[in-house]
Formats: structure tokens, sequence, C-alpha cells
């Protein structure tokens, strides 16, 4: 019975581990740590390769469901399994499942590849009320039903509450602070997708950070790469340095990419675009249909905008340095923001872990394999305050083998889920789910809802 990992290095910053030791999984938990190899009915020799919990990404678009045969569009969590993530949270940027609940559980009865846990998106509320314009206010009415509803939700187990400023103008402060002290009361996380980035990203953090200045808020900035490795990097890392030295409980997560991704015909691209990202449209790249991986032309950009907003694309504006700064920063966890449209998409959801370790540690040499594992699992784990990211006695056997000097992404814009190279075992709760690019068992996840 059970799983032997023999002659690994292990780092596990959850525990402050980095030795060569042995591990023994049996039901689905860690169940022995040892100096001396074990034996087992499998036994995976780990010579040459880090073992690791397997990554938490704390920031992903989870799969769509078929309308047609009400299927997950199940590439989003294989994608993710293949880069060695065991567990991801949905629901963010204030957009993702009508119903959180309904989505969890249907995890738990079609079964997927990795563990989801899912934030209970701002604008999910407004529909589950029925409210449909973007532009507008909730009357005071609508929104004690739209609190009511995520009081209820969030007692479900739902991990916080997810706010896509940038995509909701009409709502208020005090819609936001009603919604964001659901979270707080409950003591479960605040993230958001600010409502501006580049010149007005200050702006914008003040904003957030309003919803919780008591200091009993759990929050956390999504993907700051996309909002502020335009220049202002240096000065929104000092902001929410000086926000968490007067009390605010804060963090953020970044994605190791120099482009961000984005629906063509949204708020993103309206006038004023080209001076805000100092940019011009040839930076800007189709990534599906007719023009996958035309570069824009003022013509392109305006008939796609008109005809086929939907259209995914990348920009290719951040300034590199500033997006490396980020991810060293000791308060930022590293975040795939992975989002998948019939399997075409930004890289990210299939290379974020292995580009990152491919990076910052065997290339630019910025930080240590275990600084690097540390923001891929601890950090994120205890910010959401699930038990995973940790592999004492006793815990989720939830890991990631892999050999850190081959270790590279693959996916690219062209081919956005290809999968990475150096990832060798993935486990999910004790089962092996991926074996050297194979995957052996996809339905080993489960959801995660906190108590
Ligand atoms: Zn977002």
């Amino acid at each position: 019975m059970g799983i032997a990992i023999n002659n690994g290095r292990l780092i596990d910053p959850a525990n402050k581990i980095d030795s060569k030791l042995n591990l023994l999984i049996e039901n689905g938990k860690v169940a022995a740590i040892s100096g001396k190899p074990f034996s087992a009915d499998t036994i995976i020799d780990a010579t040459d390769l880090i073992v690791a919990p397997g990554f938490v990404d704390i920031h992903i678009h989870e799969a769509n469901i078929d309308k047609d045969t009400g299927d997950f569009e199940i590439g989003t969590f294989e994608s993710m399994l293949r880069m060695g993530v065991t567990t991801a949270i949905g629901g963010n940027c204030g957009f993702g499942a009508l119903n959180p609940i309904e989505y969890l559980d249907k995890v738990d009865s079609d079964r997927i590849p990795i563990n989801l846990g899912m934030l209970l998106p701002h604008n999910s509320l407004r529909e589950a009320i029925n409210f449909k314009d973007k532009y507008k206010e909730v009357s005071p009415s609508e929104l004690t039903k739209m609190t009511g509803i995520a009081n209820e939700w969030l007692s479900q187990g739902l991990i916080g509450v997810s706010f896509g400023l940038r995509y909701v103008p009409g709502a208020n402060t005090k819609e936001y602070f009603e919604v964001a002290n659901k979270a707080k009361e409950q003591n479960r996380l605040i993230t958001a997708h600010i409502r501006d980035d580049a010149a007005g990203v200050i702006d914008a953090l003040d904003e957030f950070i309003s919803f919780g200045l008591d200091g009993k808020s759990k929050m956390q900035v999504s993907h700051i790469g996309s909002m502020a490795a335009f220049g202002q990097m240096d000065e929104f890392l000092s902001a929410v340095d000086q926000y968490k030295y007067n009390g605010v409980d804060i963090s953020c997560d970044c994605y190791p990419y120099y482009a961000f991704c984005v629906a063509i015909g949204r708020t993103t691209y309206d006038d004023g675009f080209m001076q805000r990202y100092n940019t011009d449209y040839e930076s800007i790249e189709i990534l599906e249909g007719e023009y996958k991986n035309k570069r824009c032309t003022p013509e392109l950009f305006a008939h796609l905008r008109q005809n086929d907003p939907d259209v995914l694309t990348t920009a290719h504006v951040m300034k590199s340095d500033e997006v490396d700064k980020a991810l060293s920063h000791p308060n930022v966890m590293i975040a795939s923001d992975g989002v998948l449209n019939n399997m075409q998409g930004h890289p990210r959801v299939s290379g974020t872990f292995p580009r990152a370790l491919n990076i910052l540690v065997n290339e630019r040499k910025s930080m240590s394999a275990y600084e690097a594992v540390r923001k891929m699992t601890q950090m994120p784990s205890e910010r959401l305050g699930i038990e995973k990211g940790n592999l004492a006695v006793g815990k989720d056997a939830d890991l990631v083998l892999f050999n850190l000097a081959s270790i590279e992404d693959k996916a690219s814009f062209t081919n956005p889920t290809d999968e990475p190279v150096g990832i060798k075992y993935v486990l999910v709760n004790g089962h092996i789910a991926l074996k050297e690019n194979e995957i052996t068992n996809s339905k080993a996840g489960q959801s995660i809802r906190i108590k």
C-alpha cells in the first residue's frame, strides 16, 4: 500500500523545510517523512527532483460549462495540472460562475483534475437579483437582497469576495463596501481587479483599500503586473508597503509575462489607451479566430472592435523589469490569471509556474528555489485560509515533482496550451494525476470550501 517518494529535495516553506527527505503517502495524506527511503507498492525515485507542495493558484478564471453538453470545458483545469497546480481559485475579477455554490457542487459530482475553491464574484450578486445594467446603481432594497445572498453563499464555504471595479462602473462605494463587509464578517478574503491601471493605478489602489481600512479585512490586489508595470511599479509597491505598515492586511499577486490579455471590445481599449500605455496598434496581437497571431493595424482594430468584440487579444505593453520587480517583492505571490476561450488565450494558463521558476531562479538568479516555491504554495494557502500548500504528516498529499535544471514553459501566444517541460509528477489528494506529461488521473480533484 502507499506511494513512496524517495531521494528528492523536499522544499516545503510552510514547515521551513529544504532538505533531502523521503515521503510516504497513504490514504490521500502524507503518512510519514524520513531521512531513510521508504518501501511501498509504488516507489517514485525523485533523485535530481524537487519535491514540493502542489502549486496553489490564487487567481484563475474557472472553466466555462459547455452549453450543449453541460460538461466543464476541462482544458483550463488540465493545463493547470500540467504545470504543477493542484489547487486553484476561480471567480476572480468580479466575474465568473453565476452560482458559485452550484459550480462547486458540480466539481464534486463530475470530478476535475485539480482542487478548486471559489470566490464570490461581485457581478454574480447583481445577476442573482436580475440587475443587468453595469452603468446603473442598485437601490437600497436591491443591495439588501445582494448582501443577504452574499452572506448565505459565503456561509457555504466560498473563499471570499472578488470585485472587478473596472467592469462595473455603476456600482457605488456603498455597494462595494457593504458586499466587502460580508466577507470581512466571516474573515474571508476580498480581492479586486482595481478600477484603473497605469497613471491611475495609485488612486485605484486607494479606492480599493478604503473598503478595508479598519485593518480587519484581508485584501488582495490581483495581477499587479498588468496594473502597474507601465512605469508605476516602484510607486505602487511602496504604496502597498505603506498601507501594510499602517495596519492594512494587504497582499498582491502577479503573473510572469509582459503582455496582458483582454477581449478587444472591453473598456481597456476605450479611447486614450495608446497614451495610457505609451504604445501603438502594433503592440496588440489577436489571439483567436481568422486573425490569430496577427498584429493590429488601425483598420483591423476598428473592424474587430465593431464586429467581433469578444475576440481575445494580448497587448505587449508591460515593462519587463517592472514585472520582475513585482514578482520579487516579498509580499507578491505568483498566480496565473489563467483563462481559456475555446482552448485559445494567453499562455499563462499553461506556463506561469514553470516560467517563473525558470526565469527567476535559473536565468535571472534573482530568487532561490525555496522563495519561488514559497510564493507558489505557502503564501497563497495562508492568504486563502485553506489547508493546502503544506506537507506535514497528516496533510493532504498534493505534490509536484520537478526538475529545476530543465524546467521551462513551452506555451506561446500561438499555442497557448503547449505543456511545459520539467514537471515529472503531480499528485492530487494522494493520487498520481500526472506522470511525465501524461495525465493518469483526471478526476482526483475536489471542491474546497472553508468553514
Ligand atoms: Zn482581472
